[in-house]
């Protein structure tokens, strides 16, 4: 033994991944090999993109490629590539650790369901481990590019609970890993088999993948000396569309993006003109597990004219669209493009403008011809794409088209109602398009604001994601007709309340001025204003914000986050019908009406999903009236 080799533990989710993938994916075990040559090429992009500042690298061996090989006698595999290669630090840090940032979240919402799991680790990615679901044993040995011979790593685990490292010498740069396969995964030792899975998973893999030519002898298959590429290996964006089949688009997704799901919809372009260059963006069909992240990786790729450039340039895709993956090849920037430069160039501008549009059409065509399609995007990403209006002012417009939301008309908490279907349903004489936030989709669904709005058939939307306060915070009207809040300021239905409801108002506003002044005496600092309102058919009392204030909703987020809002004083609306006001405005006992009226505010405050500042004391008002209820 090498006086150089160490035995290292796996970092407890390593354990946990290798455990859960070998029995949930099993029913897919082809995909090991995708996943392999996928992280071969990678390298080999990583190359490419270091060789060109530092052309040593190559140490002139220029020929990238990636080799497959298998043994029969010896029952292994082996998958070699003359890409970037790793160093000590990098196999430590890369295999033996997951280091994508979010993983102890990833592994906390297991639930030990194999079936449910399963579905989650495909979101994950397991990558290099899934070599262990046909391997009982993998070494991987690795060299850096531009580190000597001596510089070489081996790694080596059985996939239990550690793996042990050595330096040994390696004279050609790259990563070679020899899988020594299970009982029973024969099937991987023919030549037949290997090619069919490299063709069905890694046809798109820009550089070659090579095996030797095998010959029958003997009825025993044999590898002769000569080699042969087995797969395309053509950037698959380079392609004319009509070349490439919806199998390949997919297969290459899966690649560019570490998904183990096919994608919802993708667009390909081929963008001529002032600049030149080619998109294949994807629209993925499920949210990552770091969407909120904002050290996630893996966004848009750049190459220039087909060298890789780097990954996740997110200067490419702004922040609403943060989980479109794929491509983006320019034939005009500099190779040596840095993303300093990216953050001022107008040509980056250019083509990130380009590829919004393409991206948000690939949307609008979705909502219009696959509406369930669509349904599902935006279960996914709804909440992200909220984002939007607030971000990309001059797509605003586009944007809010694609939102969807809840509302009074289908009643339910799917998101499935356009801006446009509103407009078709609002009533003659209605000129807004009426919304209320809350923290939750049953206070929303329930405030006693929209109590008006159902009685006179009036749609209202109803928010309760976090984002739609900062949604409508930005987006004021869709197609000309204004977005208003039903929790602020006065409520004016206009032309939808008819004459006789004007009048009747104006007479309850005049019999109940006495008592609305009582009242506002009484609360004191608690309220801004009381007045009476029409806006209740059930409810004795609600609260209002003014126009211009900040929703009672968003302050409670806010504070709720630990953030500085300022504390809102809201109007007390009272309902002129309930029996509880009219029951108020009769009564002498100064005492008895200062508890009702401390009652009517707090019951208005937990209506809307508030909370009170002095519990004991409401709860103790609440008993002494319903003490003197008869018995
Ligand atoms: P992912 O590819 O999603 O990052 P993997 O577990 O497949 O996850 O790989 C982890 C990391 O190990 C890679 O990001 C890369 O840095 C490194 N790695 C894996 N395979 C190779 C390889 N053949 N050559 C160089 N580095 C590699």
């Amino acid at each position: 033994m090498s006086a150089t080799k160490e035995t290292l533990g796996f970092q407890a989710e390593v354990k946990q991944l290798l455990q859960l993938m070998i029995h949930s994916l099993y029913s897919n075990k082809d995909i090991f090999l995708r996943e392999l040559i996928s992280n071969a090429s990678d390298a080999a992009d990583k190359l490419r993109f270091e060789g060109l500042s530092d052309a040593a690298l190559y140490e002139n061996d220029p020929d990238l490629n990636i080799r497959v090989a298998f043994d029969r006698e010896a029952r292994t595999l082996t998958i070699t590539d003359n890409g970037i290669g790793m160093s000590r630090q990098e196999v430590i840090d890369h295999i033996g650790t997951i280091a994508k940032s979010g993983t102890r979240e990833f592994f906390s919402q297991l639930s030990g369901d194999q079936k449910k799991d399963a579905a989650l680790i495909g979101q994950f990615g397991v990558g290099f481990y899934s070599a262990f679901i046909v391997a009982d044993r993998v070494t991987l040995t690795t060299r850096r590019a531009g580190l000597t011979a001596e510089h070489g790593v081996r790694w080596e685990s059985a996939g239990a609970g550690d793996y042990t490292l050595e330096t040994v010498e390696k004279p050609t740069r790259g990563t070679e890993i020899v899988l020594h396969l299970r009982e029973g995964e024969d099937e991987f030792l023919s030549d037949w088999k290997i090619k069919s899975v490299i063709r069905t998973y890694s046809d798109h893999i820009t550089l070659p993948i090579v095996m030797k030519k095998t010959e029958w002898k003997d009825g025993v298959e044999t590898p002769t000396d000569e080699d042969e590429t087995v797969n395309r290996a053509s950037a698959l964006w380079a392609r004319a569309k009509k070349d490439v089949t919806d199998d390949e688009y997919t297969e290459f997704y899966k690649h560019v993006a570490h998904d183990f799901e096919p994608p919802l919809a993708w667009s390909h372009n081929r963008v001529e003109g002032k600049q030149e260059y080619i998109s294949l963006l994807y629209v993925p069909s499920h949210a990552p597990f770091d969407l909120y992240d904002r050290e996630k990786r893996h966004g848009i790729k750049l190459y220039v004219r087909r060298v890789f450039i780097m990954d996740d340039a997110e200067q490419l895709m702004p922040q609403y669209l943060r989980f479109v993956r794929g491509v983006i090849d320019s034939a005009d920037l500099p190779l040596n493009v840095s993303r300093e430069i990216l953050q001022s160039s107008r040509d980056i501008d250019a083509i990130k403008n380009g590829s919004v549009k393409k991206v948000l059409g690939l949307l609008e065509d979705m909502a219009e011809n696959q509406p369930e399609k669509y349904v599902e995007f935006w279960k996914a990403f709804g909440k992200v794409m909220k984002e939007g209006p607030g971000e990309d002012f001059a797509n605003k417009e586009k944007i809010a088209g694609l939102l969807r939301f809840a509302s009074t008309h289908t009643d339910t908490d799917a998101q499935v109602v356009s801006l446009k279907d509103y407009i078709g349903r609002m009533k003659e004489g209605q000129s807004a398009i009426y919304y209320i936030t809350a923290d939750s989709f049953a206070a929303a669904q329930h405030s006693p604001h929209l109590e008006i709005f159902r009685k006179k058939g009036i749609e209202v939307l109803l928010l309760s994601d976090r984002v739609d306060e900062w949604l409508t915070g930005n987006l004021h009207e869709f197609d000309g007709k204004p977005l208003k809040s039903v929790a602020k300021g006065g409520l004016d239905l206009g032309e939808l309340e008819d004459e006789a409801e004007k009048t009747a108002q104006k007479e309850a506003e005049g019999n109940l001025k006495p008592l609305v002044e009582r009242i506002k005496t009484t609360l004191g600092e608690r309220v801004k204003d009381v007045r009476v309102t029409h806006r209740l058919t059930d409810s004795p009392a609600c609260l209002v914000t003014g126009e211009g204030d900040m929703s009672a909703n968003l302050e409670r987020l806010l504070k709720a986050a630990g953030q500085a809002a300022p504390t809102v004083k809201p109007t007390l609306e009272i309902n002129p019908t309930h029996a509880l006001v009219t029951r108020l405005n009769s009564e002498s006992d100064e005492d008895r009406f200062k508890d009702w009226a401390n009652l009517l505010f707090e019951q208005a405050l937990l209506a809307e999903g508030g909370q009170l500042d002095d519990p004991a004391s409401f709860v103790r008002r609440l008993n002494g009236l319903l003490a003197m209820l008869p018995s």
